[in-house]
């Protein structure tokens, strides 16, 4: 096997050693990356590529961000962890830059998104018990469906793609789903006495970059406070401007209860992830009941200040504002039969192919990738574009002209 590899071109040798030795859980496209600065991404034969993905919205601040990785590399040269059975010097300093960046009184630092999205449900439940005084082991949380929180056995238990949850049952109890962008079944399903939380994507970003109706997020806030619910926000896609604002939930004003951020949290650089409370609500978990070694290590401080300074300082939310309604605007102007619709909000979107051919989208990717821009399709006929915040107009009408170009595939 391993002459037969070698024998190979560069890049194909290293798919060969993914397909041999990795677990399949992923589906690639063939393209092995070595190499990313800002919005560009290099392969092994030196090819370049406009990043549409930016790892899955990880890579707000653009790959290799100058300022992230020197907050980096200094501080892996000084201390990486501790441990949090010891104090450092740089948890306290991330604790204060993101509770006064976002309002909140605390917060607790996890490494990957879905570990935020555990911290937050367990957060729910503890307050459930013990502030609105719901009989022990009976709190239930409110999800919707078509929801995107991650892939651990609690979390893939209220999903409703059974491509995420088939053969891993049995499934935790105790969330109730309901139809995203239905104010009427939240409602109804908010009369549960027991009910602590309300776990809720702004846009549903997995799903397709599925946009609520406006009003949504703001009526949805209204009737939990009224039900004296938590109203707990997935912002670990839609978060640190890729929608144009901070977070998504700025643009109706609606300040969650439980803010869950992530991805973006450290411009792409390691797994960073927090969960954003009141006093109240932190305050139910004490120590020794929740944590995770890696959490809240000097190392992702510093980075994640970095990341947060970033994205304020280069104002990259407002960037994404206005080249998200020229990117928009860009694409329909393509007038092209096969997107049926690009919908999104600042650099979160989506186009919705309209093709017989069900690998229409996977194509599209492919002729993509082979002209210098890389996407990957979600859900079929979904083919998400969310490029690095930095993004700037003439690249952007560069990378529309890649798209005007592919889209020739179906000519
Ligand atoms: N929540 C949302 C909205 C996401 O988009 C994702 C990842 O795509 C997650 C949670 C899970 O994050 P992670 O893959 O870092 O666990």
């Amino acid at each position: 096997m391993k002459q037969s590899v070698a024998a190979l071109q560069p890049g194909s040798y290293y798919i060969a050693l993914e397909e041999q030795y990795g677990a399949h859980n992923y589906h690639p496209l063939p393209v092995v990356l070595e190499r990313g600065e800002g919005v560009y991404l290099w392969d092994t034969d030196g090819k370049r590529y406009f990043d549409f993905l930016s790892g899955y919205s990880a890579v707000n601040q653009g790959h290799c961000h100058p300022r992230i990785i020197d907050a980096l590399t200094v501080q892996a040269r000084t201390l990486t962890l501790t441990s949090r059975a010891f104090y450092n010097d740089k948890l306290g300093l991330f604790e204060k830059a993101i509770t006064s960046l976002f309002g909140y009184d605390k917060v607790l630092p996890m490494n990957t998104g879905v570990e935020a999205v555990e911290t937050a449900i367990k957060l729910a439940r503890r307050w459930g018990y013990q502030v609105k005084g719901i009989p022990d082991g009976e709190a239930r949380i409110i999800v919707c469906a078509h929801n995107f929180h991650g892939r651990t056995s609690t979390v893939i238990s209220f999903s409703s793609d059974p491509g995420a949850y088939k053969q891993f049952g049995p499934y935790m109890p105790g969330f109730v789903s309901i139809p995203y962008n239905d104010l009427d079944a939240l409602e109804a399903a908010l009369e549960d006495p027991t009910v602590a939380g309300f776990l809720v994507e702004p846009i549903q970003g997995e799903a397709g970059v599925s946009v609520p109706d406006d009003g949504y997020l703001r009526g949805a806030k209204a009737c939990c406070e009224k039900a004296r619910v938590l109203f707990m926000a997935d912002e670990i896609q839609t978060g640190l401007g890729r929608t144009g604002r901070m977070l998504a939930c700025d643009h109706e004003g609606v300040h969650p209860d439980i803010l869950i951020l992530g991805k973006a949290l450290s411009g792409g650089v390691l797994p960073v992830s927090a969960v954003l409370a009141s006093n109240e609500i932190m305050m139910t978990i004490g120590p020794g009941e929740h944590g995770s070694t890696y959490g809240g290590n000097p190392l992702a401080c510093v980075v994640a200040v970095a990341a947060l300074d970033v994205i304020e300082e280069e104002r990259l939310t407002e960037n994404a504002a206005e080249m998200g309604e020229l990117f928009r605007e860009l694409i329909r102007r393509i007038g092209s039969p096969v997107i049926h619709l690009i919908r999104g909000k600042g650099l979160l979107n989506a186009i919705l192919i309209d093709h017989p051919d069900k690998n229409a989208a996977w194509n599209l990717c492919m002729e993509l990738m082979r002209n210098g821009l890389l996407a990957k399709p979600t859900h079929g006929d979904k083919i998400r574009l969310a490029p690095p915040l930095v993004i700037n107009k003439s690249q952007l009408e560069e990378a529309v002209e890649v798209i005007r170009e592919s889209l020739r595939v179906f000519a």
